[in-house]
């Protein structure tokens, strides 16, 4: 197991809806596969990291209305989710957006003093004219991507490139992919490193059978963000694989508490 090093977190999950569709309809070109179609269960995710003196968000999950719009199913309003776990959403936290699709920004407006950590090629490709073309804005809101331009007209975006830690020993690489600045985020913690994928992998499927998803802005970029993934397992740099989208995360953590069962669960759990 990697060693955490002194700084370390407990990884809260997050699972805030779900959805059930099809096979075709999550993998990429699936036809090519010539395997048969059949039902595919996608859950939605948000992280909160933390210790006594630490907390760093990451994403925020989907608005009601988008999400139900688009027809999945909220299991908790993410807004719920941060008061039951007693995150204070007027602080000044870190809040890493991963990239900007509907489902990771929608509740970024509840943290109005947060520093937003974002890529500067995400940032910049949601503010092209390229981004209102139909099958890229089916992902995003367009007053969602708007609080980013705000928090950023208010000196509260911190943009980067490559990689930036976001407090001690959480870092936040971008990866590409999925969306222009697609980002993952390491977090030592007592269960080893956890490496928070979000879309750079939505399913474990997706990672052991080499199977993008259906929705890419850059194919190699995409293959070439999931060897990265394998090659840090298999280095040992990462102990703890947490993906964006699969449905069952929950079941393999510990549950943060009786009342967010099914919803809630958390890695290396700290016990102040
Ligand atoms: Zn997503």
């Amino acid at each position: 197991m990697t060693d955490p090093g002194a700084d370390r977190y407990e990884v809260v999950v997050v699972r805030h809806g779900t959805r059930v569709t099809r096979r075709s309809e999550v993998f990429l070109n699936h036809a090519q596969y010539g395997e048969p179609d059949g039902p595919f269960t996608v859950d939605y995710h948000l992280w909160v990291v933390r210790n006594a003196t630490t907390t760093v968000l990451v994403d925020t999950g989907f608005a009601r209305g988008p999400a139900e719009a688009r027809g999945r199913t909220v299991l908790v309003d993410p807004a719920d989710a941060y008061r039951r776990l007693g995150v204070d959403t007027d602080g000044r936290h870190p809040l890493v957006v991963t990239h900007a699709h509907y489902d990771h920004i929608g509740n970024v407006g509840l943290f109005p003093r947060s520093t937003v950590v974002v890529s500067s090629a995400e940032m910049d490709f949601w503010h092209s004219p390229v981004a209102g073309r139909r099958l890229i804005a089916h992902f995003t809101e367009a007053d969602e991507v708007a609080v980013l331009s705000r928090a950023e007209e208010e000196g509260r975006v911190r943009r980067f490139s490559g990689s930036t830690e976001v407090a001690p020993g959480v870092v936040v690489t971008e990866v590409g992919g999925h969306t222009p600045g697609q980002c993952m985020v390491t977090v030592p913690t007592s269960a080893g490193v956890v490496l928070l994928t979000s879309d750079a992998v939505h399913f474990t499927e997706e990672l052991e059978r080499d199977m993008p998803f259906v929705s890419v802005t850059d194919l190699p970029a995409t293959y070439e963000a999931l060897q990265t993934v394998r090659d840090m397992v298999a280095t040992g740099a990462v102990d703890v694989v947490l993906t964006g989208h699969d449905a069952g995360v929950l079941d393999r953590l510990e549950p943060y508490s009786p009342e967010l069962a099914g919803v809630a669960g958390v890695v290396g759990r700290l016990r102040t």
